[in-house]
């Protein structure tokens, strides 16, 4: 169990930073100086800097270092300068086109569009011939068609002229 001190008289202020602080306290834990006399015993930024010494960055290391940081803040921008210069690139052909005229005699329409050479795409197909077996009667399996106003061609008039002529021949027995 600690034993917070809550007397006020424990607390002092830092002489350096104003902050408040533990009466404790040999040196002020927010500035390292001696909280009652404001100095510094150790310079601590000298100390880091001999410790660790910084490494000298140009503009561009350091546009490189914000950049990989924030990351989304460069997506965003690239982003947008990307849309700018699209905007831009329209904005300019848009008027370019608004302004210039060419100067090429005018090409009619038909010789840019042939639509003598295009092939009639909705040509039905022919009907295949549909070759099914059957016995017995034919008749009862053939569907025939009359169109109105439909002639019989000349060759079944010449073979059903022929066939009145001969004598009907005499249908073969079938065996059941
Ligand atoms: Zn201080």
């Amino acid at each position: 169990m600690t034993v917070e001190p809550q007397n006020p008289t424990d607390r002092i202020a830092c002489a350096s930073c104003r902050h408040d602080i533990d009466a404790a306290a040999k040196l002020c834990p927010y500035c390292g100086a001696d909280p009652r006399t404001g100095q510094k015993p150790v310079d601590t930024q000298a100390m880091l800097n001999q410790m660790f010494h910084p490494r000298a960055t140009s503009a561009t290391d350091t546009v490189f270092e914000f950049a990989r940081q924030r990351q989304g803040v460069v997506v965003a921008l690239g982003v947008l300068v990307a849309i700018l210069i699209l905007a831009g690139l329209h904005e300019f052909v848009t008027r370019r086109n608004a302004r210039d005229v060419s100067a090429a005699a005018a090409i009619p329409l038909t010789e840019v569009t042939d639509l003598n050479n295009q092939s009639d795409e909705n040509k039905p197909l022919p009907l295949p011939n549909l070759q099914f077996q059957f016995d017995g009667h034919p008749q009862t399996m053939r569907t025939f068609v009359v169109e109105p106003g439909a002639v019989t061609p000349p060759e079944v008039i010449a073979a059903q002229q022929a066939a009145a002529a001969q004598p009907a021949p005499v249908p073969a027995a079938k065996p059941h």
